[in-house]
């Protein structure tokens, strides 16, 4: 069953409203992450959420690719929104599908500087008071999270843990070496030309990559963690 809204045509989502009202939005962000694709938080959000919804027959709505990332404008091919643009946009986004009737609506954010939109949820809870919103960020879930953990703690911002077979780039090697982790306490303290120096090549440290198997094996705990927030704890 084909579930992405890219592959519907809008009769196949009314008559799926009338029976279900629960939908995907995913959430990307475009900035460097090293050696890996600038897209990679784009592609994991939108490829969990396609992976955990498909079978379940929910509908994946378009990721958004842009996000706020300001502090690493200095990088080239990065992009960030104005933080009152991005709220803004998230806000319309979900107004327009709780209108249409999406009354159980997940969210599966997958980049950390996105959380200033969780403001939104709220405010469109205002006016659509029936329905329910989640909002994921998939690599923090406990059980993801634990599971990366157990495999290395050094995991990071463009690091191993990111380097997914389809976040990473056709003919290019990873460094081999593990980078020292950086200092949270001084890169949140910089702008964005003297966090550039800092970073280096932009990975937050650890090492570049993993066996393939471990990787997989955390992509599954993502799947099943999604799943089950998917399918349950929705407040009434
Ligand atoms: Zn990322």
């Amino acid at each position: 069953m084909v579930m992405r809204i890219s592959e519907m045509h809008w009769q196949q989502v009314e008559s799926y409203i009338g029976s279900n009202n629960i939908c995907v939005l995913p959430l990307g962000c475009t900035e460097q992450h090293a050696y890996l694709s600038l897209s990679t938080d784009t592609i994991l959000a939108e490829k969990l959420a396609f992976d955990s919804a498909q079978t379940l027959g929910i509908p994946v709505f378009p990721v958004v690719p842009y996000g706020l990332t300001p502090s690493f404008l200095e990088f080239p091919g990065t992009v960030s929104l104005s933080s009152d643009l991005y709220l803004k946009l998230i806000g319309e986004i979900l107004c327009s599908l709780l209108k249409q009737g999406f009354r159980r609506i997940f969210i599966l954010n997958g980049h950390g500087g996105n959380t200033p939109a969780r403001a939104v949820i709220s405010e469109a809870l205002t006016k659509f008071p029936d329905a329910r919103i989640k909002w994921h960020d998939w690599w923090i879930g406990p059980k993801t999270w634990e599971k990366v953990v157990s495999i290395d703690p050094d995991a990071s911002h463009a690091s191993w843990m990111e380097n997914f077979a389809w976040t990473r780039l056709k003919g290019i090697a990873q460094p081999q070496h593990r980078k020292p982790m950086i200092d949270p306490n001084v890169y949140r303290q910089l702008s964005p030309s003297a966090l550039k120096s800092y970073l280096g090549d932009g990975s937050f440290g650890g090492l570049y990559e993993r066996p393939e198997e471990e990787m997989n094996s955390i992509w599954d705990v993502a799947i099943e963690e999604t799943r089950e927030l998917l399918q349950s704890g929705w407040a009434d």
